[in-house]
């Protein structure tokens, strides 16, 4: 999902290219079947429609005709109800066959001006085709007789629509949001340091959404997956999973928690390339690392930690020494310089991960407030 900004406001991506394309087909479609044995004049309500009606056309497959009036009712995102100027038709209606295309209807009060303007000009038919339609907000009895996509009451601006004159030109509609100013956190350590313990109270006490890219992975191997498959040899051997795949799942993970608070981020990144990756993907979002809370515990205590684990984990890294060596080659050789990564960026935290786990969380939570 991408954020933009427009004026003062932010807007996240609400309905794609595709889903529009979709919904034009689909009116083009019923409109076609109702007028195909004569010839529609088609009116565009500007300035909004210019797009709608231009794809509209381009899709009708019979003949038509195609004129505009200017009717303008908006200022910035509330709509004020009232009508300010008139740009009306020069050709002769009469007796034929008006569809008049809309972006977008909600209070109704623009289609209620459309109905009293046509009402004495002797037409065949008047029909109604709206893009965009808000059934929460629209407050007239008013016949529509072609609805593309019915929305709740959020602002959108793209395809057409704009908030106070911008925003009109992008393909696809965008939606007002207010901008979550997330938590983000990297919590760092070598391996055994502690950090999904950690996490799983972190979490709770700051309402986050807890990634652990580990977790992930075991997940996917247990639950046979392609993922699975393609991340388990690493994973056996100690070896770090292959950036692209890590990165996407990462993604993935995120994606499906856009609503959360904030993540604290659990064996991710582990790779220069991934903690790159992770920045510009959340800069895309308007969000950003608050910082790298790193656990810092001496290599020796950890291997005994970590074997000590694999009597009662069941994680097959864990039981064997050489394979936790190989992973704490990993995280020395790959990892440990995302410390000078953050650091460059003055987000790197360091804690003390020795001593009992209470007084851990504490010495993180003292960390976590301040970012
Ligand atoms: P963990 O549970 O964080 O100790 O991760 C266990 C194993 O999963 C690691 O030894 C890697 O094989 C794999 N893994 C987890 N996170 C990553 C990552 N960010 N990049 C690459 N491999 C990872």
């Amino acid at each position: 999902m991408s954020i933009i900004k427009l004026h003062d406001k932010y807007f996240k991506s609400y309905i794609s290219e595709q889903q529009i394309d979709a919904a034009i087909q689909s009116i083009v479609k019923q409109v076609y079947e109702d007028c195909k044995d004569e010839t529609p004049i088609f009116i565009g309500i500007l300035n909004g429609c210019f797009m709608f009606v231009a794809d509209f056309v381009r899709k009708y497959p019979g003949k038509c005709e195609v004129s505009f009036v200017k009717l303008s009712s908006y200022e910035g995102t509330n709509s004020t109800g009232k009508i300010k100027q008139l740009v009306g038709i020069n050709e002769n209606l009469e007796n034929r066959t008006v569809v008049i295309l809309e972006d977008i209807i909600d209070t109704g009060n623009t289609l209620q001006e459309i109905y009293e303007i046509f009402k004495d000009k002797k037409l065949k038919h008047l029909k109604i085709a709206t893009l965009f339609f808000k059934p929460d907000v629209f407050k007239k009895e008013l016949h529509i007789d072609y609805i593309g996509i019915p929305i709740p009451d959020k602002f959108i601006v793209g395809y057409g629509l704009d908030y106070d004159g911008i925003g009109r030109n992008f393909a696809e509609i965008y939606q007002l949001t207010t901008p979550t100013t997330m938590k983000n956190i990297v919590l760092f350590g070598p391996p055994g340091a502690g950090k999904g313990t950690q996490a799983d109270l972190l979490k709770e006490k700051y309402n986050l959404m807890h990634i652990s890219t580990g977790d992930v992975f075991r997940y996917n191997i247990k639950n046979e997956t392609a993922l699975g498959l393609l991340a388990k040899s690493y994973m056996d051997n100690g070896d770090l999973v292959p950036d692209e795949i890590t990165i996407d799942m990462l993604k993935a993970e995120v994606e499906k928690n856009n609503d959360a608070n904030g993540f604290i981020f659990d064996g991710f990144p582990r790779t220069e390339s991934q903690a790159a990756a992770l920045d510009a993907f959340l800069e895309e979002k308007g969000e950003a690392i608050n910082g790298m809370v790193a656990l810092e515990v001496s290599e020796d205590l950890l291997v005994q930690r970590l074997l000590e684990r694999g009597k009662t984990s069941g994680r097959s890294d864990d039981q064997d020494e050489s394979k936790i060596r190989n992973r704490f080659n990993e995280y020395n050789t790959k990892t440990a310089i995302l410390k000078d990564y953050y650091q460059a960026q003055n987000k790197y935290f360091g804690v003390n991960g020795v001593g009992a786990i209470n007084d851990i969380t504490k010495r993180l939570s003292d960390v976590f407030d301040k970012l």
